[in-house]
């Protein structure tokens, strides 16, 4: 007979860990999103020659929030610089997917549609669209979205480049995924009250009260 093996929870060894994940491609806003949304001044990578890697930062009781370095493009970085940090990326998405209690990722929507038509000339998709469906696949939910930067661009051009960023993240079916797409401005601030209730409704339902630094 084989001997039953009883592995102590990690709850209780005082190890467990669940994470608020913030993504993003370089220069989305991430950073500025963080420091309006959660009160959190973090680090920034995107200077030449800093390290770029995953910064964990303590909420409240094992609540984490994990900045993601930006992906993409990065300037000043070599193309397997670029690779190395996407690799980061999916390896901690994949890897801590049960401990993870919400993701928001932050785009640029302004230049979104500029950006997506360049892509697919060349018989790419849109790196954003790729990663929120990914984020989704891997969670087993929707992320939530942080539409950045409707401040750069008229009501609607916004508009439409929001149209077009949840039709390619719903397979043409944008009406499912209204609900999870927040347009903001951390410079104005616009739209970010809305995300920060959806992301501390979120939270509340897996038992966290108090998620964000009071300022
Ligand atoms: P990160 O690389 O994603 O962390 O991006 P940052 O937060 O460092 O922002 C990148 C640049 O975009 C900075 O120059 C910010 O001032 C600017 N930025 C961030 N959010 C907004 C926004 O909502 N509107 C505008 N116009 N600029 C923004």
């Amino acid at each position: 007979m084989r001997k039953a093996t009883y592995s102590t929870p990690a709850i209780i060894l005082g190890m467990y860990e669940e994470y608020l994940v913030f993504t993003g491609r370089s220069n989305a806003g991430k950073s500025s999103i963080i420091r309006e949304v959660v009160g959190l001044d973090v680090a920034t990578g995107k200077h030449p020659g800093t390290t770029r890697r995953i910064s964990k930062y303590a909420l409240s009781g094992g609540l984490f929030l994990v900045d993601m370095p930006g992906f993409g493009r990065i300037t000043g970085a070599s193309k397997a610089e670029e690779e190395r940090v996407a690799d980061q990326i999916v390896r901690f998405l994949e890897s801590n997917a049960q401990n993870i209690a919400l993701v928001v990722h932050v785009l640029d929507i302004s230049t979104f549609l500029e950006v997506t038509r360049r892509l697919e000339k060349k018989g790419l998709i849109s790196l954003d669209a790729e990663m929120v469906q990914f984020l989704a696949k891997t969670l087993g939910y929707f992320p939530l979205v942080a539409a950045n930067k409707i401040d750069k661009a008229g009501e609607e051009e916004i508009t439409v480049n929001l149209e077009e960023f949840k039709y390619r993240i719903s397979d043409g079916q944008p009406q499912v995924v209204g609900g999870y797409v927040f347009p903001v401005s951390a410079r104005t601030g616009e739209g970010l009250g809305a995300l920060k209730s959806a992301i501390h409704g979120r939270l509340v339902e897996k038992g966290y009260r108090t998620p964000f630094k009071t300022r």
